[in-house]
């Protein structure tokens, strides 16, 4: 690993541009800290909304004041404040930076000099971008800096997004039906059709696994033709990221890999962090990167608690409930009989004040008090590492399911959208770690596979998703996969200067 003599010879400087949501966000702060840690000079590019949610509820300055190579900067989303960035709607936040972001990001990269810091560090010597924000392409290319794309989501997710012409021309998507009744749409037979237009998945995905993006009525829909042609533009740049392993993935990467020869699988990236932070002798002791203040209550509460006795449940940042769904998932919880505990974020309720619990029942308050605990917001990573913790029922955000692996702990799946569509199918029937009950939202199920993923069939899926655990960590390590990647990743930025 380099180390630059700053007064001599400035390091490499990385521009890094995550679309601005929690996710995306969380990857592309490891990955920072990660080059920061090599002595790379990193600026951070986020949302002005981003950006005060992180001031408002992270440790961001902490974390990287011992960096004094990070620097962060800003530009506009294009929304209002008040817009709700959840759900759907977070496609608003694609489509508008689409539209208002090309020119703020020339203006940020002409009045700056490429962020040069009146002279203090190097211009921009690479872009390091999220795979969606092609608006940026044209300014650097105009000022000679190569970019690379960093999809945030698993190689199983990203391939099937790089494959939709294809399915389109087999009439396999899009899938219709987006407007009717979810219930009725899910019960669809044409759902479990087999996929037979995305290489080496044939006998994997159905048609209710493929990404959540292609479940639109219109091949025209505004999200579903951005998704489609930002993904095939993958292949122009320098080079490509993914936050994942070559032995959880290696088959689907073999695929991406004929397409996009400069491949970097580099996971995952929070222990990757740790283990290099660790093996530099620093600290490595919790930082917050959320969008909402963590409430420390809860690790209390799992002190008191069983060692394996609970299951965290959690949909991540983005996914909403109808009230309908909350209470059945509510029902199942309770009446699972197992210890739960359930994040419920603050604005994650459609039609329901959440301050207004008024409509539950003697039983789930009963039933909660006992042997559930509710916050808005939770530090994951503990949580996770947390004995009294037993399997984690989750969407399948990328994030949430690699930190899971990591761990090796079981997963319930109930998948919202995009990528986690894939996520939970890989999960359940290629990794065999967990259970995958997407597509449906009832108590009666919900109850039975609560059981199944903590007692009848926990074993099973603790013993593989053990395996995994190993080998993540074989992947970081010196020699590792992911650990010789990321090496030949700081090379490769190294010579860009
Ligand atoms: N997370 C957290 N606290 C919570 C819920 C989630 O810190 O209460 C973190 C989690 O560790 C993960 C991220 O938020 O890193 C969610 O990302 P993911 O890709 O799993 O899902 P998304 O929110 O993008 O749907």
């Amino acid at each position: 690993m380099s180390n630059h003599d700053a007064a001599a010879k400035p390091p490499p400087h990385v521009l890094i541009f995550p679309v601005p949501l929690q996710g995306h966000v969380n990857s592309m702060l490891n990955l920072a800290e990660l080059l920061c840690l090599s002595d790379l000079h990193v600026t951070m590019l986020l949302s002005d909304y981003t950006h005060g949610r992180l001031l408002r509820h992270a440790s961001l300055h902490s974390r990287f004041s011992r960096h004094p190579g990070f620097r962060v900067a800003t530009i506009s989303d294009g929304l209002p404040d008040d817009h709700p960035r959840v759900g759907e709607r977070i496609l608003d936040i694609v489509l508008s930076l689409k539209e208002v972001g090309g020119a703020q990001f020339r203006h940020l990269m002409e009045s700056t000099e490429g962020l040069s810091d009146g002279g203090a560090r190097r211009r921009v010597t690479c872009l390091i971008m999220d795979g969606v924000l092609s608006f940026a392409v044209p300014v650097v290319e105009e000022m000679g800096i190569p970019y690379i794309y960093f999809r945030t989501i698993s190689a199983c997710s990203f391939w099937p997004y790089f494959c939709i012409q294809e399915m389109i021309d087999a009439g396999e998507v899009p899938l219709k039906g987006k407007d009717e009744d979810k219930l009725a749409y899910w019960e669809k037979k044409e759902m479990d059709l087999i996929v037979t237009s995305v290489p080496g998945m044939e006998n994997i995905l159905r048609r209710r696994d493929i990404p959540g993006f292609c479940r639109v009525d219109d091949i025209d829909d505004p999200g579903f033709q951005a998704i489609k042609t930002e993904t095939k533009k993958t292949v122009k740049a320098t080079a490509f990221i993914l936050n994942t392993f070559e032995d959880l993935e290696g088959p689907v990467l073999d695929q991406i890999r004929k397409h996009m020869h400069n491949m970097y699988s580099i996971g995952p990236l929070h222990t990757h962090l740790k283990a290099r932070l660790e093996s530099k002798g620093m600290e490595t002791s919790h930082h917050s990167s959320s969008f909402w203040d963590e409430d420390r209550s809860c690790i209390a509460w799992l002190d008191s608690q069983p060692a394996n006795s609970v299951i965290y449940v959690s949909f991540g940042s983005i996914t909403i409930l109808t009230k309908d769904e909350l209470f059945e998932f509510w029902y199942g919880l309770v009446n699972s009989g197992q210890r739960f505990l359930w994040v419920v974020r603050p604005d994650s309720i459609i039609g329901f004040d959440s301050g207004n619990w008024n409509e539950t029942t003697k039983e789930l308050e009963e039933g909660t008090k006992s042997r559930g605990y509710m916050v808005g917001w939770v530090p994951q990573h503990e949580v996770l590492h947390h004995p009294a913790i037993g399997a984690f029922f989750t969407h399948s955000g990328w994030n949430s399911t690699l930190e899971s692996i990591a761990i090796g702990l079981p997963m319930l799946c109930w998948s919202y959208f995009a990528d986690q569509t894939t996520n939970s199918r890989y999960v359940s029937d290629v990794w065999k770690i967990g259970l995958d009950i997407k597509d449906t939202c009832d108590r009666i199920i919900i109850e039975k596979m609560i059981r199944d993923v903590m007692e009848v069939r926990r074993d099973e899926f603790l013993q593989r998703v053990r395996c995994l655990a190993e080998l993540a960590k074989k992947a970081i390590s010196e020699g590792g996969s992911s650990y010789s990647n990321l090496n030949r990743l700081i090379e490769f930025l190294e010579s860009t200067v």
